[in-house]
């Protein structure tokens, strides 16, 4: 029965309950699946829906070997483009790094979300994964025994039950498995950064053939490929600010003024496909697991996309995931889920430092320190923005640090 009284239909049960199907749910069921472990995956949306939900694009070199070593990335290598420039425009002039030639001398690759997550619902669908979409995971229950359940409502607005000896939440940062931990188990690391950003979609080639980072008086203004025909544009814009409250005319103008076009060249314009707008804000949570509650990607921490780790993470703590509870499940071996955690968060903290690094250089915040300091970001010592883009300019040693943290999770 359920808790208001009313009837449950019949669930079923698998090893592994999967929540969401992002990149992170993908890989955990995907390579689950290969090795053999019993898993199910629920997804609140439909397949049609996440096969056109345009979100990240830079996949880090270490996001590329992972795809590779589970025989995930054939489409990604037909389709991908390798990028790895990028280029700063400020007040005081422009300057390029060629980050591919820096520090550990690796490219990105520019691969749309939504195709690496069309590949790997193909992939797990085709080879026989189960997977309910429509099916919005309400709540985890009994994280702290051996036979928790997952509480789902599926499309006909049923309540049904599934149990399972392990639940990964992979459903993002408003899932029920972030909601079903109780109060107390987990810290919870945040941070506003107090301005937002209008994320856009242009059907046009990029304007600049690099990423772009303008920093402005009028605020920041940001491009970074998507494809040959699709350019996502950013706009600072002021906390509170809905979705649709500037016309095109206005972002356009926006974006010619912030990126200095009457200096550097025109904007390729064309039909805005999307506007989102978000909070910068870093949210962590530590640990990572609940008893046989594991979250990965967005679920556990998420860092905002100036320095587009979001989805790297994912990928990466999706396979550190499925490895461990393979290995528990098939081998008796928990050393890896007791160790998935920490093993995480070492890379979070990593990523979280550089992404917050690069908020403060983009916008008019103080700077904390670069190269040489060491653990979580600090938030005093905070230095003007014009010598550490300067610096980054001028430093190789800046630069080489700057293109480690740029292209690794
Ligand atoms: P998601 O992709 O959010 O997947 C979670 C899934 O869970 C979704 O399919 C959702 O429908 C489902 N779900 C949610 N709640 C429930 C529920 N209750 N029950 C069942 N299912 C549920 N990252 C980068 O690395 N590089 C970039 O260039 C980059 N650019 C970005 C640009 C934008 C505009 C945005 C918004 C994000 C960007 N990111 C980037 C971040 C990246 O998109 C995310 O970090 C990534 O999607 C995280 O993957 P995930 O699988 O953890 O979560």
């Amino acid at each position: 029965m359920r808790e208001d009284g009313a009837a449950e239909a019949a669930g079923d049960r698998a090893d592994v309950i999967v929540l969401g199907a992002g990149p992170a749910g993908l890989v955990v069921g995907n390579l689950l699946r290969a090795a053999g472990v019993d898993c199910v995956i629920l997804e609140r949306a439909t397949r049609a829906a996440l096969r056109t939900r345009a979100r990240a694009g830079y996949l880090a070199p270490n996001t590329v070997r992972v795809l590779e070593r589970h025989g995930l990335a054939d489409r990604l290598h037909r389709y991908g483009q390798q990028h790895s420039l990028c280029e700063f425009r400020t007040p005081h002039g422009r300057f390029r790094l060629d980050y591919g030639s820096l520090g550990p001398g690796e490219p990105h690759t520019v691969y749309p979300q939504q195709e690496l997550v069309t590949d790997l619902l193909a992939q797990y669908v085709d080879t026989g994964g189960r997977i309910h979409f429509a099916t919005e995971a309400t709540a985890v229950r009994d994280a702290d025994g051996t036979r928790p359940s997952v509480l789902a409502r599926d499309a006909d607005g049923r309540t049904l039950r599934w149990h399972g000896r392990y639940v990964a939440g992979c459903d993002g940062r408003h899932g029920a498995a972030r909601r079903s931990l109780p109060p107390g188990t987990v810290r919870r690391h945040h941070r506003d950064h107090a301005v937002s950003w209008l994320a856009l979609l242009a059907r046009a080639p990029q304007s600049i053939d690099a990423v772009g980072y303008a920093v402005h008086p009028a605020g920041f203004a940001g491009q970074m490929a998507r494809g040959p025909e699709v350019t996502r544009y950013y706009l600072q814009c002021p906390r509170g600010t809905p979705a649709d409250a500037w016309p095109d005319d206005r972002i356009w103008a926006e974006l010619d003024l912030r990126m200095r076009a009457a200096d550097y060249g025109p904007l390729h314009r064309g039909p805005l496909l999307q506007r989102l707008v978000f909070p910068l804000e870093s949210d962590v949570l530590e640990p990572l697991r609940h008893g046989t509650l594991l979250l990965a990607g967005d679920a556990a921490s998420l860092l905002g996309p100036s320095a587009a780790k979001g989805a790297n993470l994912a990928v990466l703590e999706a396979e550190l995931l499925a490895r461990a509870l393979t290995d528990d499940l098939l081998h008796d071996d928990p050393r890896g889920l007791n160790a998935y955690s920490d093993r995480c968060l070492t890379h979070i903290w990593r990523a979280l430092r550089f992404s917050r690094w690069m908020v403060h250089l983009l916008h008019d915040l103080p700077v904390p320190p670069g190269p040489g300091a060491s653990g979580r970001p600090p938030d005093r010592d905070a230095l003007p923005r014009r010598p550490c883009l300067e610096t980054l300019r001028t430093s190789r040693a800046e630069q080489d640090w700057f293109a480690e943290n740029y292209t690794d999770v």
